[in-house]
């Protein structure tokens, strides 16, 4: 017996460095998994639900399309994000629009629809891919750490209004993870990101910056019913690295 036998997952950002490592994770404990992203090609898993999380539209209906193909919804991981970066002074309108429109409304909406349906089968789990930066604001990336903070608000909110419902909304809050968010920001800085990778793991206490694997544990542990009594918590994992 697995932990996830039996379970159905939906995973945004399922093709990204975290989401991959999520959905070989929640594959192996026994779940199906419907994938969300804007490219799936190549992707292996039970259902692909390709889009961009950006329209209202594709948004408000991944819960039920999920329910619908593979008969029943028990957990979400919202768990896409992207990263824009500068001081408000830098941030542009578009900057804007994207940063909260995949890190706070998409989530949003993917919450409100799902709700209702795992209220109706008895319950569920919502685990919302938050960060350190959502607790204790980092420099020159204000409006990143503005939509983690709106995530980790509305995870706390969530968790407090739908526990009565048998519903458990959880978030993590990573500090730095080794994924192509990561990578690509030193590269587009002009460092090597390996070696830019190492330098910063020697800022943290334990010796090295997290890799996927070291939060996907903690997503599957909130997704599951070891994780009965958490609600509306925010787990951070830092390695020791606390601040922003
Ligand atoms: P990643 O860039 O590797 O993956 C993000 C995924 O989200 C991508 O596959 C991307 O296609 C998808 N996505 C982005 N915009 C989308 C849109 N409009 N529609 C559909 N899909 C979209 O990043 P990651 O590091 O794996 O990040 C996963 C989560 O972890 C994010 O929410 C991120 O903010 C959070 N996080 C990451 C770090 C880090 O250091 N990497 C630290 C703290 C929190």
């Amino acid at each position: 017996m697995k932990r996830f036998d039996g379970k159905t997952v939906l995973l945004t950002g399922a093709r990204g460095g975290i989401g991959a490592a999520l959905l070989t994770a929640f594959r192996d404990e026994g779940a199906r998994v419907a994938a969300a992203d804007r490219d799936l090609d190549g992707v292996e898993t039970d259902l692909c639900l390709p889009g961009d999380l950006l329209d209202p539209g594709y948004a408000d209906t991944l819960p039920s399309a999920v329910r619908d193909a593979l008969g029943g919804l028990d957990i979400v991981v919202n768990n896409a994000g992207v990263i824009t970066r500068g001081t408000v002074t830098e941030t542009s309108d578009d900057d804007w629009s994207l940063s909260l429109g995949v890190n706070v409304e998409a989530p949003f909406r993917i919450c409100r629809a799902a709700i209702p349906l795992m209220a109706e089968a008895g319950g569920g789990a919502i685990v919302n891919i938050a960060s350190c930066w959502g607790l204790r604001p980092g420099p020159k990336h204000a409006v990143y750490c503005m939509t983690k903070a709106a995530l980790a608000a509305l995870t706390q909110c969530m968790g407090m209004d739908h526990a009565g419902q048998g519903i458990r909304v959880n978030a993590v809050c990573p500090n730095e993870v080794n994924t192509p968010m990561l990578r690509s920001g030193f590269a587009r800085r002009g460092f090597e990101p390996d070696s830019a990778v190492a330098e910063l793991g020697k800022t943290v206490p334990i010796g090295r910056i997290a890799e996927p694997e070291d939060i996907v544990q903690v997503v599957l542990f909130l997704a599951s019913d070891a994780a009965s009594y958490l609600c509306g918590s925010l787990v951070e994992v830092n390695g020791g690295k606390p601040v922003g």
